[in-house]
């Protein structure tokens, strides 16, 4: 494994494992993927903005069906991909996994889950990251 290709790695885990974001102090708007700064009101916001773990709830705004998976994905399509609006606020795009895909429905409540993403075939890492399963699990 090349070295500098771990710290970079771990340093990317806090955020992918936790699903954190950040707070701007001065008007509260919540940012993910979390931001240096408030772009809203950059100049007082600096050194303000406050970290924020997410709950991991939200529900789907929109999703599509991916039927030609890219690279590395190979074998997983057809998937569903949502845009997800968190229970907070922010937006974010991830993969709905533990549902059929005719059961995805706009609207339908889904919870963060962390999933292997791929495998990375020449280091031989397996990367993690964040998708979401339906929240109310079909009887
Ligand atoms: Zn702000």
């Amino acid at each position: 494994m090349a070295e500098g290709a771990v710290p970079r790695f771990w340093r990317e885990i806090p955020q992918r494992y936790n699903l954190i974001g950040n707070q701007c102090d001065s008007c509260k708007k919540i940012y993910f993927p979390p931001r240096e700064s408030c772009p809203y009101c950059r100049r007082k916001s600096i050194g303000k903005m406050k970290e924020l773990r997410f709950s991991g709830k939200g529900k789907v705004v929109t999703y599509s069906i991916i039927h030609t998976a890219p690279e590395n994905f190979e074998g997983q399509a057809p998937y569903p991909i949502a845009i997800i609006e968190l229970e907070e606020g922010p937006k974010l795009t991830a993969q709905i996994v533990d549902c059929e895909i005719n059961d995805v429905k706009i609207g339908m409540k889904v919870q963060s889950t962390f999933r292997k993403i791929q495998e990375d075939g020449y280091i031989g890492a397996i990367h993690y990251g964040y998708k979401f399963k339906p929240l109310e699990v079909k009887k």
